[in-house]
């Protein structure tokens, strides 16, 4: 049995005063499915400690947005797996598609992003999603293949073990278009289908989650699949009506 999750993406949106008043009415929104839905706020990094010091002991997990591929160092700008660790971090999303086109991290940089966030204990959230361009030449499964191969490649097949992939077509991030209920069920399956033949069982046992222009009014109808284990919820996520009726389509 794979328990349901969503999480918000904050992206870089947000200020002390936002966020607070933004958690104050999410947590309250929240309570009634706490128990049925793992809950996880990724905010920037500047209010992680404001953010977890509000999350208190809700049980809503506190994430982050990113981290280095390196230890420690000279490496100005980066943020550390263990920072995040030790600021309270449970989740870290890896290889989010901003991050893939907008900071040209490769294939290669998010699966040593990865490595670092499971070497510091904490969950890697791994992004995944096909161009449009892919999609229309029939390449999607492909491609998301190799985001996934890569990190195989750096940690083994058993460095997926208990991490979550999000599935987010490039093409319906922040665009208000949603990929439809039957293409999230059909890539979320291949997706089973190819960790699957790596490694039996891993398939089943691995939670997928589906991004990309989720909100209240067309959750229900994504969610419904079995494949689809929860949301990565970005836009939505800082709303707290709109993010706690999303939840309310998982409990
Ligand atoms: P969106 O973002 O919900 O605004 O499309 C999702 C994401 O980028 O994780």
């Amino acid at each position: 049995m794979r328990k349901p999750i969503l999480i918000a993406n904050w992206k870089m949106n947000g200020s002390l005063h936002a966020n607070q008043a933004l958690l104050v009415r999410m947590l309250a929104k929240l309570r009634p499915f706490r128990k049925a839905v793992d809950l996880a706020i990724c905010p920037p990094f500047p209010y992680l400690f404001q953010v977890r010091d509000l999350l208190g002991y809700t049980g809503i997990a506190l994430g982050a947005q990113n981290a280095s591929s390196a230890t420690s160092g000279a490496h100005t700008g980066e943020v550390s797996a263990t920072m995040l660790q030790e600021m309270g971090c449970r989740y870290v999303l890896v290889g989010h598609s901003e991050r893939r086109s907008l900071y040209h991290e490769s294939n290669a940089d998010v699966a040593a992003r990865f490595r670092q966030v499971r070497s510091a204990g904490m969950t890697p959230v791994l992004c995944v999603g096909e161009t449009l361009e892919e999609r229309e030449q029939g390449q999607a499964m492909a491609a998301i293949e190799s985001q996934v191969q890569a990190v195989i490649d750096e940690t083994g097949v058993t460095g997926l073990e208990g991490s979550i992939i999000a599935y987010e077509p490039v093409w319906a991030i922040g665009t208000g278009r949603t990929a439809t209920p039957e293409q999230v069920s059909d890539t979320h399956r291949a997706l089973r289908q190819f960790l699957e033949s790596h490694y039996p069982g891993m398939g089943e046992a691995i939670r997928i989650v589906y991004g990309g222009s989720v909100k209240a009014g067309n959750a229900a109808e994504l969610f419904q699949s079995p494949e689809v284990d929860g949301g990565l919820i970005g836009d939505a996520s800082l709303q707290a009506d709109e993010f706690s009726d999303i939840g309310t389509a998982l409990a």
